[in-house]
């Protein structure tokens, strides 16, 4: 529950990656979907990954427009992972709802 440094941007899907059990390659453990299938595809399939990352790490839904987001330091595919969650603004975003005082 620590604040997070601005989020700059990531290697995810270019200089690393990641494989579930099943040989699903995704371009990190948290932004898993798409995928590709290492099983079908074979190694060659590593090559779309690149372009997998290129998107799903553009602000996109609820963040589309967004003017605080170049001081925000969740990335896109975590944004989307606590939005899945319905986790409460505050664990994520600077749209955080008012704090009641204590
Ligand atoms: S501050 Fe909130 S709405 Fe803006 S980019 Fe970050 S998570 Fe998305």
């Amino acid at each position: 529950m620590r604040k997070r440094k601005t989020f700059t941007g990531c290697n995810a899907g270019h200089t690393f990656f990641h494989v579930n059990p099943f040989g699903k390659a995704s371009i990190c453990k948290v932004g898993r979907e798409p995928n590709i299938d290492l099983i079908t595809e074979g190694v060659e399939g590593l090559r779309g990954l690149g372009a997998i990352a290129d998107s799903l790490l553009l602000r996109q839904g609820g963040c589309t427009g967004c003017e605080l987001q170049g001081t925000c330091g969740t990335c896109m595919p975590l944004v989307q992972l606590y939005r899945k969650a319905k986790a409460p603004l505050a664990t994520y975003c600077q749209h955080r709802e008012k704090e009641t005082p204590t």
